[in-house]
């Protein structure tokens, strides 16, 4: 028997909730059924797949309060929660609707007349997907819904921190008959995933560099396919140009949405000298008209901090830039309310880059303020991170600001808004540097990603080949 896990709800900081991760036995159980299913589900071609994800979203969407309420309590927040539901339904429709063109086989010509070729793709029967606790239904679907239109098998392994979402998803799933065969949610925390590796064809994973870097050895060793998905450290930059009034407000929702629990988030700002005064003050404005979602969940914006591992990082970030001379606006102290741990929105100046809150990531509803005088020098503040994941580019003229975000080591640069780039699904993207590795998750190569291409190549005459042996 595995050991139960007590979770804790972020809210109260109740240990009110058990997981039993599966015994290695059962799990190894369970991936070979799965992994024997996957053919008839592959047979039933591209459509038949959309049929059943399309049933999946309209039972979703009929079970949504359920659902939603699941992820509320895992989360401590609401209107995040929301929002991850509206996505995954409008996400499952979105790549149901791209999905028939994207899988289309071609057959193209060859440069040599003799030889027909036709190509056909294999999808890796049992792909495994590792998800983190920040966006906990999305990003645990996020791989699973184009990877079940590519005709594979899923095994999911959401985070430990935040496991109640599954038990109405799976309900959901069971169902629909096509899906709930080659489709499933298991629970458990790192343990589980290391094993769940050993297991699957494939491995997507959403986390963090550290166990990013783990989760690719164990792929490598196994020769599977590793999607690493990771942190950031997103700076957002604010040229001379810039509407303030726009660029403090996507700012300010871009740094603390999800009480800045993401991994997109704007951890770092740089406003151009010039206007860096009057753009530090009305975000200030901005962040003090944002309250705590506490006592109740409709009270304020802001949720709770995830953890207290969490709410550690963040403090010694804080404690650290103040300790080197950073000045506090607003907010600056994660706190313990109600069982919970808390963060109002945090404005701090007179940061530098010798401080941990601009060099790691903080994960937190903080917004540390830098002015520059030329743009080369903010281009090279961007740039100076080991992370590349997103960034942002404020200016009055898209083209000014995409001069800029040309010169960005970063995977997707939003202009004149600070959170667009997780949202559209044909936005091809890759991560840079640290912040991940293999095929984007958006764009054609979401689904391509699962599928193993095939050759076959027919001799059309009967003549010898030329390189043949002259017998
Ligand atoms: P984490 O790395 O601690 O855990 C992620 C998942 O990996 C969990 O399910 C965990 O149980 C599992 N895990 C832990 N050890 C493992 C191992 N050895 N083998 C296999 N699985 C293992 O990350 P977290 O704290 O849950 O999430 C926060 C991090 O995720 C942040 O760094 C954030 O930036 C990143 N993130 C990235 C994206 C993205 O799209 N790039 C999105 C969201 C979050």
């Amino acid at each position: 028997m595995s050991k139960p896990i007590e979770i804790r709800n972020p809210r109260t900081g109740k240990y009110d909730y058990v997981i039993v991760p599966p015994p290695e036995k059962l799990l190894v159980q369970q991936c070979n059924r799965l992994r024997r299913a996957q053919q008839s589900w592959f047979d039933l071609g591209v459509s038949g797949r959309i049929d059943a994800l399309l049933e999946l979203k309209d039972t979703i969407y009929s079970k949504q309060d359920t659902l939603t309420e699941a992820l509320t309590i895992d989360t401590g927040r609401f209107r995040e929660s929301k929002l991850e539901v509206d996505f995954f339904i409008s996400s499952i429709e979105r790549w149901c609707r791209l999905s028939s063109k994207i899988l289309q086989e071609t057959q193209k010509g060859t440069s040599i007349s003799f030889i027909n070729l036709q190509q056909t793709g294999i999808p890796y029967a049992l792909v495994g997907v590792i998800s983190p606790w920040n966006f906990p239904l999305l990003l645990s679907t996020i791989d699973t819904i184009p990877a079940l239109l590519a005709g594979c098998a899923v095994v999911v392994k959401p985070s430990e921190l935040t496991p109640r979402f599954m038990a109405p998803l799976m309900n959901a799933i069971s169902n629909i008959p096509k899906l709930r065969d080659i489709l499933i949610f298991i629970e458990g925390d790192g343990k589980t995933g290391a094993s769940l590796i050993d297991n699957v064809d494939l491995v997507c994973f959403t986390g963090s560099v550290e166990t990013g870097q783990q989760v690719a050895i164990a792929a490598a060793q196994r020769f599977i396919p590793a999607f690493l998905e990771l942190g950031g450290k997103d700076p957002a930059i604010v040229l001379e140009s810039a509407d303030i009034e726009l660029a403090t407000s996507a700012i300010l929702w871009g740094s603390v949405v999800n009480s800045g629990q993401s991994c997109l988030s704007i951890e770092r700002i740089y406003v151009a000298q010039n206007i860096y005064e009057e753009f530090y003050h009305k975000i200030v404005a901005k962040a003090h008209k944002l309250n705590l979602a506490y006592p109740t969940l409709e009270s304020g914006e802001i949720g709770p901090i995830i953890s207290e591992r969490q709410a550690a990082i963040i403090n010694e970030h804080l404690q650290d830039a103040v300790e080197k001379g950073a000045v506090i606006h607003c907010g600056g102290k994660v706190e313990k309310i109600g069982g919970g741990w808390w963060c109002h929105p945090t404005v701090i100046t007179e940061v530098n880059h010798h401080m941990k809150l601009m060099n790691e990531e903080t994960f937190g509803p903080i917004m540390p303020i830098m002015s520059f005088s030329k743009v080369e020098e903010a281009i090279e503040l961007a740039n100076d991170t080991y992370y590349g994941l997103s960034a942002a580019v404020f200016a009055e003229s898209p083209d000014e600001a995409l001069e800029i975000a040309r010169q960005i080591d970063a995977g997707a640069i939003s202009i004149n808004d600070a959170g667009l780039t997780g949202m559209m699904h044909e936005a091809e993207k890759n991560a840079f540097k640290f912040s991940g590795l293999g095929a984007s998750r958006m764009g054609a190569s979401a689904l391509t990603r699962f599928i193993r291409k095939k050759a076959f190549l027919i001799k059309t005459n009967d003549n010898y080949d030329p390189w043949w042996f002259n017998q």
